[in-house]
């Protein structure tokens, strides 16, 4: 049976750029353009031209892209032509293979937003789709509050559509601006559309209100709609877009799509997806969502005993789909609970080859449980469990010792009379016989000793050189009478792999220094560094 073409539109940089606390500059637009066009994205809508500098910015150029690139604005202004609106013109101007007309398609909208007739709001569809036609441009209409508007005036809502389609825009896109439809209420509104516009000139924009906006979008697909709008990571204002990062790998290992339809995101593209959505991440400065579906670090994670042992045996099991199809890492997590088949099953995991019967296998049981009850926390730091096994197997060389300390933190005015914080580490290193000292300030006292203890480390420092440090997170724990500081530190090294340590101590400076020696200690034995 020959598939179908579905194409999908990420709205990352536009409408993903509305998120609370999201703020593009001109570089990560740039970037994050370049990794959706690598993905396989068909469209990329960049932004806004004339909205604000860095759109105008973004759409003064050409851009060498195999995606559309696509800009995005309103229709011409009730009361004026074409040729008279400067809104229009920079939009018609803009360096882009495709304009993204946005129009109101409730008629309610049109009255009291618009403040416009019914009749001028098409009109102005009508010449809008005209001009960027007649510039040579892709044309798309995405029809805002089109579900809402259908729901109050089916006719009204459905000829903004048409209107659009006749006019010969490529694509007729139906937006649950709201984000309050329903599936069955999509499948069935979406299936009235395409009777009167084919479906292979539809598309959806669903936003996630109801936390229904991937359904929403294969709701629309299987009624007949072959454009999906979305944004990395769900991004988007409010409670975000369509997550693409959940809907690409459904439409490639899900039979029911995968069977039915051809997207541009090939197999070896799926691989990078784990990859792209904790590279968008680390762009906007935040913490991934381990629980992310298919790239979430738990998203193939399992902790319970008996679990374990059956994904040894066989993974699907206990897995949905394989993890590595989109760059995801089975992981079987360690922990006071586990029993013998997560230690051996994590063991095999990283490489570690022992013998089941090995008593080193009982040995590191008990430290881990040891540890764990004065509060460390093995299973949300891989690399500091592995570190841990490969300790008590005897296989991880002494490259190092830091053999003092210091961190200093001061308080003063200084020559222009402001009172400013200073933070300063040193830090004595013996690298085989050659002793080190190095020195660093620091925005904190952490910051500062993280930037000493990597600054010369002799031999070894060309593998620590691309290391970094991209997530630090805290907790006090009580435990009995004293409280105790829990720290977690994720590193991120040049080929993009990350990993988490971990350091427990009453003292906040100890337990980050125990993270910070674990991470490059770690980073040290994957690149394989000679004792
Ligand atoms: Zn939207």
């Amino acid at each position: 049976m020959a598939r179908e073409r579905l194409y999908l539109f990420d709205t990352t940089l536009r409408d993903g750029a509305q998120t609370n606390g999201v703020d593009f500059t001109l570089a990560d637009k740039l970037a994050i353009a370049g990794m959706l066009d690598e993905l396989g994205i068909d469209y990329v809508e960049g932004g806004y031209p004339g909205a604000n500098a860095t759109d105008s910015e973004l759409f003064a150029h050409d851009h060498d892209l195999k995606t559309t690139f696509t800009a995005f604005g309103m229709t011409r202004r009730p009361g004026r032509s074409a040729s008279n609106d400067p809104g229009l013109a920079a939009l018609l101007d803009a360096k882009a293979d495709a304009i993204c007309f946005v129009a109101k398609a409730w008629d309610y909208h049109v009255r009291v937003a618009l403040e416009t007739t019914n009749e001028e709001n098409l009109a102005s569809i009508r010449d809008s789709v005209k001009a960027a036609k007649a510039k040579g441009r892709e044309v798309l209409l995405d029809c805002e509050h089109f579900f809402d508007g259908y729901k109050a005036n089916p006719k009204y809502a459905l000829a903004c559509a048409k209107t659009a389609y006749d006019e010969g825009a490529r694509w007729v896109v139906l937006c649950d601006t709201n984000g309050g439809t329903l599936p069955h209420e999509v499948e069935e509104i979406v299936g009235d559309v395409c009777k009167v516009i084919p479906g292979d000139h539809v598309g959806i924009h669903a936003h996630n209100d109801t936390e229904q906006a991937v359904a929403n979008s294969f709701a629309a697909v299987r009624a007949g709609a072959r454009q999906i709008q979305g944004a990395l990571n769900g991004l988007g204002e409010r409670c975000g877009n369509a997550n693409l990062v959940s809907i690409i790998p459904t439409l490639k290992l899900k039979p029911e799509f995968s069977q039915a339809f051809d997207i541009g995101v090939t197999e070896a593209a799926l691989k990078k997806l784990a990859y792209v959505s904790h590279a968008l991440d680390e762009r906007l400065n935040r913490a991934s969502d381990r629980h992310a579906p298919y790239v979430g670090e738990s998203a193939f994670a399992t902790k319970a005993g008996i679990h374990a042992s059956a994904i040894m045996k066989d993974p699907a099991t206990y897995e949905h789909v394989a993890p590595d199809t989109v760059g995801n890492k089975r992981k079987v997590l360690v922990s006071e609970q586990a029993g013998k088949s997560n230690v051996l099953a994590e063991l095999e995991r990283i490489g570690l080859k022992v013998n089941k019967d090995d008593p080193r296998i009982g040995r590191l049981l008990e430290i881990v449980k040891e540890r764990e009850a004065i509060g460390y926390a093995y299973e949300a730091a891989d690399a500091s469990f592995e570190l841990l096994a490969r300790r008590t197997l005897g296989t991880v060389p002494n490259y190092f010792d830091v053999t003092q300390f210091d961190v200093n933190v001061e308080q003063r005015d200084n020559a222009k009379g402001e009172r400013v914080t200073v933070t300063m580490a040193v830090v004595k290193v013996r690298v085989g016989n050659d002793n080190m000292i190095s020195a660093a300030e620091g925005n904190g006292p952490v910051n500062a000793l993280d930037l000493a203890l990597r600054k010369d480390l002799g031999k070894y420092q060309k593998y620590i050189d691309g290391l970094k440090l991209t997530d630090y997170r805290v907790r006090i724990l009580n435990s009995g009478t004293e409280a105790v500081t829990r720290v977690l530190i994720e590193s991120e090294d040049e080929a993009g792999e990350r990993w988490t340590t971990i350091g427990v101590s009453p003292n906040i400076i100890d337990a980050s220094f125990q993270a910070l020696m674990d991470s490059i200690v770690y980073k040290l034995v994957k690149s394989g560094a000679p004792a």
